[in-house]
């Protein structure tokens, strides 16, 4: 069998100011706004997007100005997941619930598939998001290697 990975690297730069995904689960929620709230000033500098709900109960609570794309049910998973895609994303974080089952759970193993696979850093909880928050590389410029999707294509469309 052919191995099915893109076997081709190129280089990807997250720019300074970062684009940061924002999104709780409902039981996760109140835990995402004791957290955002810790980090209220570091994310002020960055560009936030957000589901739906999460977004908007950020902007209430917090005032910080986080775009609201669908609610995560709705669609709003994969939203954020076509910005990864499109390399539109720099970092996920998501805190999703590990003792909840959701409706749209194939939506969110697709956006934790699609975060693995374009090498995009997540965080899961307080702790994990406490460790991006405070990377040296959140404010800088960062280099790193994701598939090279021009050569798939060629490779694939090469018969
Ligand atoms: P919500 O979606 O922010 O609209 O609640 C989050 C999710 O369930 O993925």
């Amino acid at each position: 069998m052919t191995d099915p990975r893109p076997r081709q690297r190129v280089r990807r730069t997250l720019p300074a100011r970062k684009r940061i995904a924002l999104i709780a689960h409902d039981g996760m929620k109140a835990e995402l706004l004791e957290w955002a709230e810790r980090w209220q000033a570091t994310l002020a500098n960055h560009a936030l997007v957000g589901t739906g709900t999460t977004a908007h109960r950020l902007s209430r609570t917090l005032g910080l100005a986080v775009d609201g794309l669908m609610s995560g049910p709705l669609g709003g998973d994969q939203q954020i997941g076509a910005l990864i895609t499109e390399q539109r994303l720099d970092l996920l974080i998501f805190f999703w619930d590990p003792f909840a089952p959701q409706p749209h759970d194939p939506d969110v193993k697709a956006l934790l598939r699609l975060a693995a696979l374009w090498n995009v850093p997540v965080a899961c909880n307080p702790a994990s998001a406490d460790f991006l928050m405070s990377s040296p590389w959140l404010d800088q410029a960062y280099e790193m290697a994701i598939p090279d999707a021009g050569a798939w294509l060629a490779e694939r469309s090469d018969d």
